[in-house]
């Protein structure tokens, strides 16, 4: 009978783990921590849920990890669940940031310290730390990577000497509006972009320069692509060429590389550039290739070693390290950040910043 009872619960806790996610893991002594992430359909988020997890594990927690595959009520049931388990913290990568305040109110009833990790969670004073990159900052460095690839400034925004005159052509889109990130990044590429818009160095041929205009619902890559075609279509069907697509992330970078194959353009003298984020390892081979001219690194080990020891310090009742106590305000407090810097790279350092780094390997970018 015990052994029948053993066998029973055994079951149980195999499946408590539910939806998509890998469940618990790991088995140390230091007690549970939920991590929600947002989904598997990019690869960056994998990489970020294994590496906080690794990091917690090696610490002796527990953890359990889940993904939402972009649902925003699965994502609500999985912290809920999280909180149900027994969580002593949650680190939580949100889908939207405005939906979570009633999951979180449930958290802070339960004294369970939450994290948000990469996209600050808005709308709720439940939220303790926030684990991030400079957002602004990675909005400056897709802009300045496409005056870069225009031959008008460095990758640090440095004016070029020689710089040619244009007009230059170029279209602009942004990412999921309801993703704080998407604002920050926009406006850092805006403060870049639109003194050379106003001035006549850039055109924008669509006239689509608001955010909302320019927005991809959920980061999507065949929502991005079907925009790019549209505006090929309404704009570019009489010869005209695009010469340059902001683009705040690599998934949207494919989309807008497949919009362009499918009208004509092959990569050489006429390619536009085309800015990315994340350094996904499709996107590195096609800033290899040229069909991509720059993305923006943000090292996922360390964000997830970041948001980990944010985590272990409020259990164990000790001040996490914050660098920015002024910029996160999530629309009820501002909450205290730690914030990392991003890497812009193009072909000529994609050795240096991604293979010598560890992060990828010279065979998975086929080189
Ligand atoms: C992240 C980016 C990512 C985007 C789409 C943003 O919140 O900061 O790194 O490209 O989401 O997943």
């Amino acid at each position: 009978l015990l052994a029948t009872i053993a066998a029973g619960a055994l079951m149980l806790s195999a499946c408590s783990g539910g939806g998509s996610g890998s469940g618990d893991s790991g088995g140390g002594d230091g007690g549970l921590i939920g991590v929600a992430m947002p989904t598997k359909s990019s690869e960056r988020w994998i990489q970020d849920g294994n590496a906080v997890k690794e990091t917690l594990e090696e610490q002796g927690f527990t953890v359990d990890l889940q993904y939402a595959e972009d649902d925003i009520p699965t994502q609500v049931s999985q912290i809920e669940n999280m909180i149900t388990k027994g969580a002593e913290a949650l680190i939580v990568a949100s889908i939207d940031g405005t939906t979570l305040s009633e999951v979180l109110q449930n958290a802070a009833d339960a004294d369970i310290p939450v994290i948000a990790y990469d996209r600050l969670i808005r709308d709720s004073e439940n939220v303790d730390y926030y684990a991030s990159f400079d957002n602004f900052l990675v909005g400056q460095q897709q802009a300045w990577s496409v005056l870069a690839g225009l031959g008008l400034s460095d990758l640090e925004g440095e004016p070029a000497a020689d710089a040619p005159a244009g007009p230059f052509n170029i279209e602009l889109f942004a990412g999921s509006l309801d993703d704080n990130n998407a604002t920050f990044f926009w406006d850092g590429a805006m403060s870049v972009l639109e003194p050379l818009i106003d001035d006549g160095t850039l055109v924008v041929q669509s006239g689509q320069t608001d955010i909302e205009q320019a927005a991809t619902l959920r980061w999507d890559g065949e929502t991005a692509q079907s925009r790019m075609e549209d505006i090929l279509t309404a704009n570019y069907s009489d010869g005209t060429q695009v010469d340059a697509v902001l683009s705040p992330y690599d998934g949207i970078s494919r989309g807008i590389i497949s919009a362009l194959t499918d009208a004509g353009y092959t990569v050489g003298e006429e390619w536009p550039v085309i800015s990315g984020q994340d350094a996904e390892v499709d996107s590195v081979k096609a800033i290899l290739s040229g069909e991509q001219y720059a993305t923006i690194f943000k090292d996922t080990r360390e964000l997830a070693k970041v948001a980990a020891d944010m985590a272990v310090a409020v259990l164990e009742d000790e001040e996490p390290e914050v660098n920015d106590t002024e910029t996160y305000e999530n629309g009820v407090k501002v909450v205290p950040s730690y914030l990392l810097s991003p890497v812009p790279v193009v072909a000529d350092n994609v050795e240096q910043s991604l293979v010598d780094t560890g992060y990828w390997t010279a065979e998975e970018l086929g080189l």
